[in-house]
């Protein structure tokens, strides 16, 4: 086999410009590290943004995927499949939900998760109960209709015309909701953490005021778990942290621990609204994602994995703590489990990507949510070795940001 060597200046040629991937480029990953072209190694504490729970190269999905591979990758769905059936009846074992619609994105699943809304509201009160209410800073992906209903005005500028019928309310403000929801809403749209919006959670009392406005207005509570779920807060979804169930959830990212797949689970009061005909994707559901997604479910919905997520946490709080003493730059560090937002100082706002950056020079993947804040969602079963060498390399950036900001000031 030829193999023409490929560097980043290739990027701008021959792709759109809609991402500026960093410099250097991956090409193996193990675990919690990752090794670029030239060898360097970076200790990732970013996991594809909250998608390689389970690390790199994970040896029982890299074995499930090539048994798969050996099999059956692509039938279309005029024939289901047995991965997709064995994932549909573990995930609706372990959760609220009784029917699953699965796709190939968290986007998508929260498309056909909207559509779902609409067309329970439709079949059962009637045209008028369209709208959809979800929350500022919202994230639920870049199609037309989740940009529409995320709440960050920026994704929808220059794609107007979008989706009429959905408005937005401050997250955690309970008041507001009150106001805006009515008879004709067919659902309120929340993540349980905010992600992309800067790692916010609402009050227990939120979550709870926000499912007793669905039931009084027969709207569906749709809650976007693409970045909380799989363990990631350390239960399987968020929404197990509180007595609140949904009546639609959307999952993806860690579902196929790195092998594309989303999912949309349901209830059957609302399951028979996407009746036969109504929605559909070629690739949702194939063997090959389901098969994976299937090993990763097994590994992760355990109580080995998702009690160790807490205790790596608080080592990460503990390090991150460590750095604050040392460097003063974190006003606040919140979220759940191992979806940690760090938020800088007043005086570091603006500043999030120089640290990014500077972390990279280090030897670290983090991630950032808005400009604020500093975000970590590595691998659930991260080696406490591996967080504790990350965050030496990390201080080692903060130092170095940290000087040569001052300088430049
Ligand atoms: N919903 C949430 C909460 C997300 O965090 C994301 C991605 O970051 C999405 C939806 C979109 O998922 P995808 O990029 O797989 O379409």
């Amino acid at each position: 086999m030829t193999s023409t060597q490929v560097t980043r200046a290739d990027f701008d040629e021959v792709m759109v410009p809609n991402y500026n991937p960093q410099q250097f480029i991956p090409v193996r990953g193990a675990g919690s590290r990752v090794w670029d072209q030239n060898d360097n190694e970076y200790i990732d504490f970013a996991g594809g943004i909250a998608v390689n729970a389970l690390g790199h190269a994970h040896p029982k999905l890299v074995e499930t995927l090539k048994e798969q591979a050996d099999k059956l990758w692509h039938l279309s769905n005029t024939c289901t499949n047995e991965p997709a059936l064995r994932l549909a009846q573990k995930l609706t074992a372990a959760t609220f939900a009784d029917k699953v619609f699965f796709a190939n994105s968290g986007g998508e699943a929260n498309e056909a998760a909207f559509k779902l809304a609409r067309k329970y509201g439709f079949d059962n009160f009637g045209p008028e109960k369209n709208e959809i209410i979800a929350f500022h800073q919202g994230f639920h992906g870049r199609t037309l209709f989740t940009v529409s209903v995320g709440g960050q005005e920026k994704y929808r500028i220059g794609f107007e015309p979008v989706p009429g019928g959905i408005s937005h309310v401050p997250f955690n403000d309970l008041e507001a909701l009150k106001e805006a929801i009515s008879d004709r809403t067919c659902a309120v749209v929340m993540e349980p953490i905010q992600g992309e919006g800067g790692v916010l959670s609402p009050s227990a009392d939120f979550m709870r005021g926000v499912r007793e406005l669905c039931d009084q207005h027969n709207a569906l509570l749709v809650l976007d778990e693409v970045q909380t779920g799989v363990g990631r807060t350390g239960k399987l979804y968020a929404y197990m942290h509180s007595d609140v169930k949904p009546d639609i959830l959307t999952t993806a990212k860690a579902l196929g621990g790195g092998f594309p797949i989303g999912a949309m689970l349901c209830t059957d009061k609302v399951a028979p609204s996407l009746n036969f005909g109504t929605h559909g994707s070629t690739y949702g559901g194939n063997p090959l994602g389901c098969a994976v997604a299937e090993a990763a479910l097994d590994i992760i919905n355990t109580p080995e994995v998702l009690e160790q997520v807490n205790t790596k946490r608080a080592l990460f709080e503990a390090e991150l703590e460590k750095l604050n003493a040392k460097h003063g730059i974190f006003k606040d560090v919140r979220g759940g489990g191992l979806l940690i937002g760090a938020e800088l100082t007043e005086e570091w706002h603006g500043k999030a990507a120089k640290f990014l950056a500077g972390a990279r020079d280090a030897g670290v993947m983090i991630l950032v949510a808005g400009p604020n804040v500093l975000r970590f969602t590595p691998s659930l079963i991260i080696p406490d070795a591996d967080i504790i060498e990350g965050m030496a390399r990390l201080d080692k950036a903060l130092e170095v940001v940290i000087k040569a900001e001052q300088a430049a000031a």
